[in-house]
């Protein structure tokens, strides 16, 4: 059995781009992807599409904000300025060609074990697998909060009935599901204690997008639309009770709360008991050793890597890391932090805007 340097789990936005990164700097790896290239965007509703615009600033400084390597931008790729989940799949795709990635599709890891040499050993539904370092791509969208009683929308909001509807969770996706379900005819209530639809914060992290604000603002205007700022604390097949509120149920409640990664391999591989996974500056796992997480769950305090344009600025840190410990430099991390891909001094993530 071949031992690979490197290992990565996932082949999203997270473990291509990473992995692009190790190919500019020499250091052989392989993909494991349980499916395919960009699976969970091709799971995505059709009706959506991303809330960070694209634009093709890459050669004045400013690299599409979508974009997972320095000189490559979905806007030029696709020309659109919010892909839908289907297009951004296919500049994944484009990604992987031009870097000729080594991506073995239809694997899926199940199990590891870190053996006395530090060799870590994976057990995959094809054969075992064994590497140096392994670095977990491997996403959150397939691994959704579960909410009795509730459901999740699938791969159309044109497949949920017309009518009364009930929304736990006023983020991103809530407000996007209130948008189209308003569109279609139905009328929403939005349950979200954090309001954060009421609120002006600069970190991205922590409010809503001016994309979906201006969504907030159509459906305000819709008047077909209520925005309960309380806590959902009972939730049946039949009604919602929040703390002041009893909302009977015409169809059930739609969860839209987020993921947990835990559920995944990565409640293995990373300490949780914080609430999130426990990194060293690395982005290393503070349980295993040479075990690195890359993508939208990295998190360090208070600053979240959860959007592209954030957590791409973290490869070049596991990168450089992995290069290091195999007695190695590249000048292409010096590249990637020219280019605003590397962020390693995070005291600049606690600014604010100033108007
Ligand atoms: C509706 C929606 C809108 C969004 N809009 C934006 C936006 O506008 N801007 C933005 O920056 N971000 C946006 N995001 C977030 C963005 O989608 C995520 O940052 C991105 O999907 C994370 O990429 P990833 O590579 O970590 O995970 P994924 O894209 O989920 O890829 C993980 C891959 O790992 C594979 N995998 C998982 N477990 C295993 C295993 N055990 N073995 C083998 N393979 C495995 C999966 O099959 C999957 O292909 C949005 C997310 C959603 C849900």
């Amino acid at each position: 059995m071949n031992i690979y340097p490197v290992v990565i789990v996932g082949a999203g936005p997270a473990g291509i781009g990473v992995a692009a990164l190790l190919t500019q700097c020499g250091i052989p790896h392989i993909i494991l992807e349980r499916n395919r290239i960009g699976t969970s965007f091709h799971r995505w509703p059709k009706e959506t599409c991303f809330i960070s615009p694209s634009f093709t600033g890459n050669f004045f400084g400013s690299v599409d904000l979508n974009a997972i390597t320095p000189e490559s931008s979905p806007a030029f790729g696709l020309q659109a300025e919010h892909p839908s989940g289907v297009q951004y799949a296919r500049y994944l795709e484009d990604v992987a060609d031009v870097y000729d990635l080594d991506i073995d599709e239809g694997v899926e890891v199940r199990d590891f074990q870190v053996q006395d040499d530090g060799v870590i050993e994976l057990t995959t539904n094809f054969e075992k697998f064994k590497c140096m370092s392994l670095i977990w791509a491997g996403g959150e969208y397939q691994y959704k909060k579960v909410i009795p009683h509730t459901i999740r929308v699938g791969t159309s909001y044109e497949d949920i009935p017309s009518g009364r509807h009930v929304i736990i969770g006023g983020a991103e996706s809530g407000i996007e599901m209130a948008y189209h379900l308003v569109r279609n005819g139905s009328s929403v209530k939005i349950i979200d204690p954090t309001e954060q639809w009421n609120q002006r914060v600069s970190d991205s992290s922590y409010g809503l997008s001016p994309f979906t604000f201006s969504r907030v603002r159509y459906l305000k205007k819709s008047g077909k639309a209520e925005f309960i700022a309380e806590y959902a604390k009972e939730i049946t097949a039949n009604k919602v009770v929040t703390e002041t509120r009893n909302f009977s149920l015409e169809f059930p409640a739609i969860d839209a709360t987020g993921f947990d990664i835990s559920q995944s391999l990565a409640g293995k591989l990373f300490d949780f008991s914080k609430g999130y996974a426990a990194l060293n500056d690395r982005d290393e796992s503070t349980k295993y050793k040479n075990v690195f997480l890359v993508g939208p769950n990295v998190q360090h305090n208070k600053a979240i890597f959860c959007f592209i344009y954030k957590y791409r600025q973290r490869f070049a840190v596991v990168v450089s890391e992995i290069l290091h410990r195999l007695g190695r430099q590249s000048p292409v991390i010096a590249e990637y932090a020219d280019q605003g891909f590397l962020l390693d001094d995070l005291s600049c993530c606690d600014g604010e805007c100033e108007c």
